[in-house]
């Protein structure tokens, strides 16, 4: 047996014997079904700078930027498919292994998985719909599409006249409180936390492999590069996600 499948065989063992197993996801665990990270090389971060959400809300030149890169990336979303990865949580989560998905990703892959949305914890928000940020009030995507001006800019909201932006989190915006909450207190019970795909220096979701150690759960990383937290974890497998999670889908764990 070769180093990783000694471990993949270790965190098949820790997963049998936990009963609030939480998952962890960023966008590592999409990139095997087609949706480019931001820091790997071709990442979206080698062609785009991020925009600030401050930078959003005062300058009208950042939110056409900010559109025209949503729906670019939307097309490559659309094509996306959950992958082994995404299937072997979904699995994991039936058999009741793993309580709760708290994901850094806005891709619904998750959710297309079979996840019930109930188990998952958005953290930077939705890319499927966009939200006026004065009122709150959802709008579909289609409706801001076929509802752009000559400049490629929406409508501010019909209800309160507010600026319409993706229900995603920029960097700089408040976090979601109750998905913080949500958060907190699943990674509080867990006693085994998977961290998959995700270079762990988006603070604050970063925080909540930490939290987990401190409360005494198994940590365990994968990832396909090392990253800051390697050193305090009880397992870490630098190997690609699909080929970690594969055996998951072909055993069960009661
Ligand atoms: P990140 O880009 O900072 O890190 C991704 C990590 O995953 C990297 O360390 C990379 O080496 C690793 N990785 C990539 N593909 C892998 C694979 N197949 N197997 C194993 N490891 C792999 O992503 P992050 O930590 O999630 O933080 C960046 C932010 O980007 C998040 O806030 C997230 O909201 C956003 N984002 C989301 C998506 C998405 O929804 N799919 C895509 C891009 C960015």
């Amino acid at each position: 047996m070769d180093a990783i499948a000694e471990k993949i065989a270790v965190l098949q063992g820790w997963v049998r014997e936990a009963s609030n197993g939480v998952a962890f996801t960023g966008a590592g665990i999409s990139t095997e079904s087609g949706i480019p990270d931001f820091r790997s090389p071709g990442g979206f971060w080698t062609r785009n700078q991020p925009i600030q959400f401050d930078d959003f809300v005062q300058s009208a030149e950042m939110r056409k930027e900010a559109w025209r890169r949503k729906f670019e990336i939307d097309a490559t979303v659309a094509e996306a498919r959950p992958n082994a990865g995404h299937n072997a949580l979904a699995k994991l989560v039936a058999e009741e292994r793993i309580l709760a998905i708290i994901t850094q990703n806005i891709d619904n892959l998750h959710q297309m998985s079979g996840v019930p949305v109930s188990k998952i914890i958005e953290l930077h928000g939705n890319g499927g719909y966009a939200k006026c940020l004065s009122c709150g009030h959802r709008y579909e995507l289609d409706w801001v599409r076929s509802n752009l001006d000559a400049d490629g800019m929406p409508p501010d909201c019909g209800t309160c006249g507010g600026l319409i932006k993706s229900a995603t989190i920029s960097f700089g915006q408040p976090m979601p409180q109750e998905e913080m909450q949500r958060a907190h207190v699943a990674t509080a019970g867990a006693d085994l936390f998977l961290a998959l795909g995700s270079s762990l220096v988006v603070r604050p979701a970063a925080d909540f492999p930490i939290l987990a150690k401190q409360n005494g759960a198994r940590l365990v990383i994968v990832n396909r590069e090392p990253t800051p937290l390697d050193a305090i974890c009880d397992l870490v497998i630098h190997a690609e996600i699909e080929s970690v999670m594969t055996p998951f889908l072909n055993c069960t764990h009661d």
